[in-house]
């Protein structure tokens, strides 16, 4: 029995006769781009993560980009972000150019440790852009006090944690302006590229649906130099049936999250998640750490069984970022991380035989 990294088979079957449907309708209506289907998902969507308003756009990118574009950030302007992100989050901030300061990770929760950003906060600072890694709220309350404290703004990058929340409030809801993707693997995943800001701030909702549309409010007239960067139509559609089942696909990754923290008790040297206080996991991804991590990937894989590293290279020993001058050891805690981590297959659908193959696997390999 094989077990993959990632299975789209049981969600797809859910939702393949509606979202035919919502295909042909889509395909009769002949409208392509920005109409209904983006409108009704925006309305949606931002109905979901408890904020007045959304913009769907075309991708993640996309996203952190527009909401740093709507907060005017930019050359000169200094950008508060994780050492351990995907590198999206500092390819945003440069792209609007602006400099990324990487500020390093809880080793326990692997998100941006708040006791370490005031350090890092200097007289260009504009903003702080929290990453709820692996599908975990970072710690909102005490990022939001920082920010307030120095006068920062705040965006979220939400790719990873829909659905997540901190003390009772949902991550995507808190900053001035906050990012999602939609790509396939997220927990919420349209069947392409898409992305969306979340915001209560009427005026920044305006300016991000500008620079997303050519800089334009009423067609053929330009206010500012924007870009193409629209949700499309049809991903709308599929993406308003997916939403449907996002709570349901949630509340089965954390079962399956909770049969690991089970099986895996007390193997080796086996680090699994921690949750921190207040904050809720709706596990985009299981990640497991060990010093062995590479043989136990090799072991896995050689067993059927799909794993990936989230992530293997820190954004500082990329090459695209060799220009920040940051040295092997000047990050001791992404890199730490980079080192061991491994995720294991966890997705909606994941049949407890395939969980038991992949619990007995690792045990297996440290006996
Ligand atoms: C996926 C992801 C993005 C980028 O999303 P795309 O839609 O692929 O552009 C940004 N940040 C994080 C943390 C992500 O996981």
């Amino acid at each position: 029995m094989e077990v993959p990294f990632l299975s789209f088979s049981h969600m797809n079957q859910q939702i393949k006769a509606e979202s035919i449907k919502a295909f042909e309708t889509f395909f009769d209506n002949q409208w392509y781009v920005l109409g209904k289907e983006v409108e009704n998902f925006e309305k949606k969507y931002a109905s979901f993560n408890e904020t007045q308003f959304c913009a769907g756009l075309s991708n993640g990118l996309d996203a952190l980009y527009i909401a740093l574009k709507s907060l005017n950030i930019g050359p000169g302007d200094e950008v508060i972000v994780p050492s351990n992100t995907y590198i999206a989050t500092l390819i945003a901030v440069s792209n609007v150019g602006a400099m990324p300061v990487l500020v390093e990770p809880n080793i326990k929760t692997y998100n941006i440790d708040p006791a370490n950003i005031q350090a890092k906060i200097t007289s260009k600072t504009k903003a702080i852009m929290p990453v709820h890694l692996y599908g975990q709220s970072c710690e909102m309350d005490e990022i939001m006090a920082i920010a307030k404290k120095n006068n920062l703004f705040v965006i979220e990058d939400n790719a990873q944690a829909h659905g997540a929340d901190y003390n009772g409030k949902l991550t995507g809801s808190f900053g001035n302006i906050n990012a999602t993707s939609f790509y396939p693997g997220k927990n919420l995943g349209a069947l392409g590229d898409a992305g969306a800001i979340t915001t209560n701030d009427e005026k920044l909702l305006e300016t991000a649906r500008m620079i997303r549309n050519y800089g334009s409010k009423k067609k053929y007239y330009n206010e500012i130099i924007g870009y193409n960067m629209r949700l499309d139509e049809c991903q709308a559609a599929f993406l308003s049936i997916k939403l449907n089942y996002l709570k349901e696909w949630n509340v089965n990754r954390k079962a399956i999250a909770a049969a690991y923290n089970d099986g895996l008790k007390n193997i080796g040297d086996v680090v699994l998640p921690y949750t921190a206080d207040n904050a809720s996991h709706v596990y985009h991804l299981y990640v497991i750490r060990t010093k062995k991590r590479n043989e136990l990937q090799e072991h896995l894989n050689k067993n059927g069984i799909g794993t990936l590293i989230h992530y293997p290279v820190p954004p500082h020993l990329q090459k695209a970022y060799a220009h920040l001058n940051i040295k092997k050891g000047e990050l001791p805690i992404a890199e730490e991380i980079s080192e061991t981590c491994l995720s294991i297959p966890l997705f909606p659908g994941l049949i407890p035989e395939q969980q038991q193959k992949v619990i007995d696997s690792i045990r297996s390999f440290y006996q």
